[in-house]
């Protein structure tokens, strides 16, 4: 039987099952398309990062013997549109079976769904083999449960893995390290130089310009910091561990002016586009954990397996169990724009500066910047669920709607009401002031509220607690937080609120 069978973008699991025997009657396809470039406008490095890496992935199937259909973005016959594509190939090639592998995305899902109903053969979807937990496990799990508390699942997917643990108990006696994970970084460990890739990204930018995406966003050729192979996303999965383990949990919530990665991975693309696997991560850093336990502590690693085993998974299980409805959530009914300076990094607050331009120059932020500097600020200012949401996705490496969006919109916006996060990751200047070295450089002053050097943050986290009164009066996580609230005075609450309206209506010139 002639089968055709597609490869998304974000499914280069050399690993699966579909390539362990050749076939000379099975046809691989994969296709840049505009229909996946255009949803939203893509950091360059994005839609670099994701065709090189297809076109690797293609070049090594077709390297050890399997047939690969290919359509560059630049090249004429490509119709960029997935059912469009997938009816002339079958046409062309006289397919017998449609075969695909479970898409991330609920918009693709959907689509690939009316694309085989419309389809003259049979066909058949596959699991993609690459995470630890079925779209569906989670609401399982969690079934007949108001509260989704990550922290239960988590446990589970360790006991239920046996990862960290002995006897069903957790190994160092405790199950979550967070405590120990918000350290403020000084500068007192020396960081590596970061792992870079050398490679030709010239001529894909030049097939990306030629075919008219629009993109944002600077690229170094000579440096490019992404794997786009397996053999590269071992090498720095390696390097994460030689280098950065020992001090990732401790540094973990860390903000520094200095450094664009500190201690973090840099492994989220190279898991997105299932180039390597987060089994493969976990059981990798365990090994070396078991290895060399003298130099490093249970807390580091903990605090690693806690993102990939309990939040990767968490937050993939909310978005099957929420969409489509999640996409258009905006609990708090927020309203307002997005700054124009989101797209040049021109403020004067330290903070959102080198935040909003790492973005644009790194296609990076790690999780901190992207929760605490530009998502508490987006929600201090009220912004929109949906613009907040375009830019996430647009901006970062990493960014595929799965994920993307229950982070956004849930963890850092709240616009799901509390799904994801029991309250809101609001905070005044205090905390970043805490946690970064920012402050002391910054135009404005940490510690005032009122005048024109007052700290934006200040003014805009209690006009947002007291403009949100409603939303949070049955919760009793923000009991503290309002009643902080209520000590301030009348008058004084007046000229914040005064101070924080002037603020949000002049974003672009703080
Ligand atoms: P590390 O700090 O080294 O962590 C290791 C791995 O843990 C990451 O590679 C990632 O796979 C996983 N991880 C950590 N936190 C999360 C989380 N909250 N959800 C899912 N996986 C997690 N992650 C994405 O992969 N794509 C996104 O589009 C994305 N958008 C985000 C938006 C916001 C507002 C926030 C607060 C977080 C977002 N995250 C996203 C989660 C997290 O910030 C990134 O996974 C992480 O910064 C990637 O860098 P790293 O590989 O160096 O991570
Ligand atoms: Fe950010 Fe305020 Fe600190 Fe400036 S003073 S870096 S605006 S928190």
């Amino acid at each position: 039987m002639r089968k055709l069978r597609l490869i998304l973008g974000d499914q280069l699991n050399a690993k699966h099952s579909w390539f362990k025997q050749k076939n000379k009657n099975t046809i691989y396809l994969m296709a840049e398309m505009r229909q996946e470039t255009d949803y939203v406008k893509h950091h360059i490095q994005k839609v670099v990062a994701f065709f090189l890496s297809m076109r690797n992935f293609a070049e090594a199937l077709n390297k050890v013997g399997h047939q690969v259909i290919y359509f560059k973005i630049s090249d004429n016959e490509n119709q960029h549109d997935l059912e469009k594509i997938i009816t002339r190939v079958i046409s062309d090639k006289k397919i017998e079976k449609f075969e695909y592998q479970l898409p991330d995305e609920y918009r693709l899902d959907e689509q690939l769904k009316s694309i085989c109903k419309n389809l003259k053969i049979e066909s058949k979807v596959y699991d993609t083999e690459h995470f630890y937990t079925s779209r569906n496990d989670l609401t399982n799990f969690f079934h007949g449960k108001k509260i989704l508390l990550m922290e239960n699942f988590y446990r589970m997917m360790r006991k239920r893995h046996h990862i960290l643990v002995i006897n069903e108990q957790p190994i160092g006696g405790k199950w979550n390290y967070d405590h120990s994970n918000r350290n403020k970084y000084k500068g007192e460990i020396a960081i590596p130089k970061p792992l870079s890739f050398s490679k030709d990204v010239l001529s894909i930018v030049n097939d990306i310009q030629m075919a008219d995406v629009k993109t944002f966003g600077e690229i170094d050729a000579e440096n490019f910091p992404w794997p786009t192979t397996r053999k590269e996303s071992i090498e720095l999965l390696d390097y994460f561990c030689t280098n950065l383990l020992a001090y990732f949990g401790e540094y973990q919530d860390a903000l520094y002016s200095e450094h664009a990665y500190l201690f973090h991975s840099r492994l989220s693309f190279a898991m997105n586009s299932k180039m390597i696997s987060p089994k493969e991560v976990i059981d990798t850093v365990i090994t070396y954990f078991n290895n060399n336990q003298d130099t490093i502590e249970i807390s580091q690693v903990e605090g690693f397996v806690r993102q990939i085993l309990g939040w990767r998974e968490y937050i993939r299980g909310i978005y099957w169990k929420e969409m489509p409805n999640y996409a258009k959530m905006n609990a708090l009914d927020n309203q307002n724009k997005l700054p124009d300076f989101f797209w040049t990094g021109e403020t004067k607050m330290k903070c959102m500066q080198h935040a909003i331009s790492q973005s644009l120059t790194e296609a990076y932020t790690h999780h901190i910047q992207r929760l605490m500097i530009i998502g508490n600020f987006s929600l201090l200012t009220q912004i929109h669920p949906d613009e907040v949401d375009a830019w996430y996705l647009g901006v970062y490496i990493d960014a595929i709607e799965w994920v993307e969006m229950p982070n956004t919109r849930g963890m850092s916006q709240y616009a799901d009401g509390g799904i994801i996060a029991t309250k809101p990751y609001v905070s005044s200047g205090s905390y970043i002031n805490k946690m970064s070295n920012y402050c002391s450089s910054c135009h404005y002053k940490v510690k005032n509220k009122f005048g024109e050097n007052a700290c934006p943050f200040n003014s805009l986290y209690w006009n947002f607690l007291d403009d949100k009164r409603e939303h949070f009066k049955n919760n009793q996580r923000m009991n503290m937080m309002m009643a902080l609230l209520n000590k301030i005075k009348p008058d004084e609450l007046i000229r914040i609120k005064e101070k924080a309206q002037y603020i949000m209506e002049n974003l672009d010139s703080y």
